[in-house]
């Protein structure tokens, strides 16, 4: 069985727009998926509530069998979400952020586990800063680092590599790279053809909250 099954989903949000139209797709486990579309495509929309942090208006979703909306607490210990933005309270370490989020998604404390993300994104020497004191390059590590809190089975990037330089984007598929080692299932957006390319097995496109193919990543040039 899939490990995300999404069953006609829509969104419309409280102004009337119209999201996502009628969304149909299943994720294997282990694989790497990329949402390739323009800006405004749904691609956040979509993964938003897969994650759980936006209700649908229709449809379903399920993830290893549980339903997103009615099974929250199964799904959150499940998924880490790679926000483009941090939303977090910026006068908090960077320790406490990272060690807080492992146990909004239901995980006990592991400080050996929050110390092995630390080190491996080059965040150890600035865990008891305050998030204000750093970079934005270093706020987008944090932003990782919380995602891989609580050891997720299904890992979310939202436009990973918007923005970012080069070292950081390095070290950030040097992660996803050893994530897909260990089984992880990895959805990303992104409006970067090459990139999508690069990484997935295979690619959706989406444009006007609707999925228009899935392909795999060596079917999508001649597609395109
Ligand atoms: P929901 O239907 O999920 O309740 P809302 O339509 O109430 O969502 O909007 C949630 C938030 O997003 C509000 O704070 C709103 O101001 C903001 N928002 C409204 N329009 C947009 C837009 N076009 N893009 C991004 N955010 C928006
Ligand atoms: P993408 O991630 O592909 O850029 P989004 O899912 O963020 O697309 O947005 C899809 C569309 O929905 C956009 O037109 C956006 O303005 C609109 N939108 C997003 N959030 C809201 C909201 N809260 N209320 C109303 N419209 C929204």
């Amino acid at each position: 069985a899939p490990i995300i099954s999404i069953r006609n989903l829509t969104k419309s949000y409280a102004n009337g727009f119209e999201a996502l139209k009628g969304i149909d797709l299943d994720v294997d486990k282990g694989e790497i998926l990329a949402l390739l579309g323009p800006n405004g495509a749904g691609k956040t929309t979509m993964i938003s509530i897969v994650c759980g942090i936006v209700n649908p208006s229709g449809g379903q979703v399920l993830v290893a069998g549980h339903d997103v909306v009615k099974d929250f607490r199964a799904t959150r210990t499940m998924i880490g979400l790679v926000p483009q933005e941090l939303t977090t309270d910026q006068f908090e370490t960077v320790w406490n952020t990272v060690s807080f989020s492992r146990g909004l998604h239901g995980k006990k404390p592991n400080p050996a586990h929050i110390e092995k993300v630390l080190r491996d994104l080059s965040l150890w020497n600035k865990k008891d800063n305050m998030l204000r004191e750093l970079s934005g390059g270093m706020k987008r590590r944090v932003l990782i680092a919380k995602a891989l809190s609580h050891e997720p089975e299904i890992l979310f990037l939202d436009e990973p590599t918007a923005g970012v330089d080069v070292t950081l984007r390095k070290d950030m598929w040097r992660v996803v790279e050893r994530l897909r080692e260990s089984g992880v299932t990895i959805i990303l957006t992104t409006h970067y053809i090459e990139e999508a390319e690069e990484i997935a097995d295979r690619v959706g496109v989406i444009n006007g909250g609707k999925l228009l193919l899935v392909e795999d990543k060596t079917a999508l040039m001649t597609k395109l």
